[in-house]
């Protein structure tokens, strides 16, 4: 069983990772934007690939709405194809890419960032491999989508609609 990495690393086509249409691994609709999401399951639970399919397919949905899974062991999933458009974040599903990490709760259930070293490595190194494929212009969790109900052009924690993924993605390595 290879990694996301494995599956999804080849070389950019026409100038792929700069400004203009990219196709990329077959994948010929526009990405811009990476989404980290978590399971917001707590950090002493296991869950599996099966179980997040299971609460996917329970929403209605015939695949994991996300296009990569990264488990707590730093194991990346891939869990569906990147040329489909994901299931993850209403409203900026079409031009993006899905990425959620197991937990997003600590052992009271409570929001916190959870991620194992492992994970931490693995999303860097995906999200890294990632930007040189595509031409992403940003990098964000899924609570920076919220609207800016205030309208000062900054998504405050207040104006969250859910917490996820639990720590600010923007402050990561990554966005530099
Ligand atoms: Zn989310």
């Amino acid at each position: 069983m290879g990694t996301g990495i494995e599956n999804h690393h080849c070389r950019s086509i026409g100038g792929g990772g700069s400004a203009g249409g990219n196709s990329v691994c077959g994948v010929s609709r526009p990405i811009r934007l990476i989404v980290v999401h978590c399971t917001a399951t707590r950090v002493d639970v296991d869950f599996t690939q099966k179980d997040l399919l299971r609460c996917h397919r329970a929403r209605g949905m015939t695949m994991i709405g996300y296009h990569f899974y990264i488990r707590k062991d730093g194991f990346i999933w891939s869990t569906r194809p990147l040329e489909r458009v994901g299931a993850h974040a209403r409203g900026y599903n079409e031009e993006s890419i899905g990425i959620a990490y197991e937990g997003g709760l600590d052992r009271n259930g409570l929001p916190a960032d959870t991620r194992t070293e492992r994970q931490k490595f693995s999303m860097r190194a995906l999200i890294r491999t990632l930007k040189k494929d595509f031409s992403i212009t940003r990098v964000c969790g899924h609570r920076d989508l919220s609207p800016d109900a205030n309208g000062n052009g900054v998504i405050d924690a207040s104006e969250w609609l859910k917490q996820c993924p639990c720590f600010d993605v923007a402050a990561d390595e990554w966005c530099s």
